[in-house]
């Protein structure tokens, strides 16, 4: 129902903030709605004030549709990423120290962990550069993005996907563990990546769960 996704979107976005993923008004999450819709958060509302009453709804290209407040700049971003990826129901955008320090150095979190393959399909690849709110920024994203649950923005932080908002906003912890673990493991000795093989076995049961879910 309507009521309770928006209230999944304003407990992620509030989540998101308290957990230091975001800080101000950055960032952003959003769902899917019914009809070419997405419900997302407003632009510029403090997060430990926002109430689901505060969450807008807009089409794929941030065109309002219900709600008062101004939807957020990145409304292209989240749109474009529906539009691209039918089983994808809601996104998480943040800035998270560590995935965005790669993001900065234009570094791709290579597949290097178990857990990363199989909940997030493969390597963190780092989209093109493109500034912030632009549709550049969201064709370059959906194009690094591909099939996969999380993307880093060049020079800005990660995108992740999900089934629901708290899905979403659980890949994006997992993103920035990830990046945490790559940059101590790449520090001095250098980290080995998964063998081939397995890689690809776990790259098979991920797409084998994404189909069950989405059957
Ligand atoms: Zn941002």
């Amino acid at each position: 129902m309507p009521g309770g996704r928006t209230a999944q979107v304003a407990a992620a976005a509030r989540a998101m903030h308290a957990e230091g993923l975001v800080s101000g008004a950055a960032g952003n999450v959003s769902a899917r709605g019914g009809g070419g819709a997405m419900l997302i958060t407003p632009t510029r509302t403090p997060y430990p004030e926002l109430t689901p009453a505060h969450v807008v709804t807009v089409t794929f290209t941030g065109d309002p549709i219900e709600g008062e407040g101004l939807p957020s700049s990145e409304s292209l971003l989240h749109g474009a990423i529906y539009a691209a990826r039918p089983d994808v129901r809601a996104i998480v955008h943040a800035h998270p120290i560590y995935a965005s320090a790669l993001a900065a150095r234009r570094e791709p979190i290579p597949a290097f962990m178990d857990e990363q393959v199989i909940h997030l399909g493969g390597a963190v690849e780092v989209s093109a550069y493109a500034p912030a709110a632009s549709d550049a920024l969201a064709a370059n994203a959906v194009r690094a993005l591909g099939q996969r649950r999380a993307v880093l923005l060049a020079n800005h932080g990660t995108v992740t996907v999900g089934s629901d908002p708290a899905d979403a906003l659980e890949m994006t912890r997992l993103t920035e563990r990830l990046a945490r673990i790559w940059i101590i493991a790449s520090s001095g000795a250098s980290a080995r990546r998964l063998p081939d093989d397995v890689a690809a076995a776990e790259t098979e049961l991920y797409l084998m769960r994404q189909q069950a879910e989405h059957a």
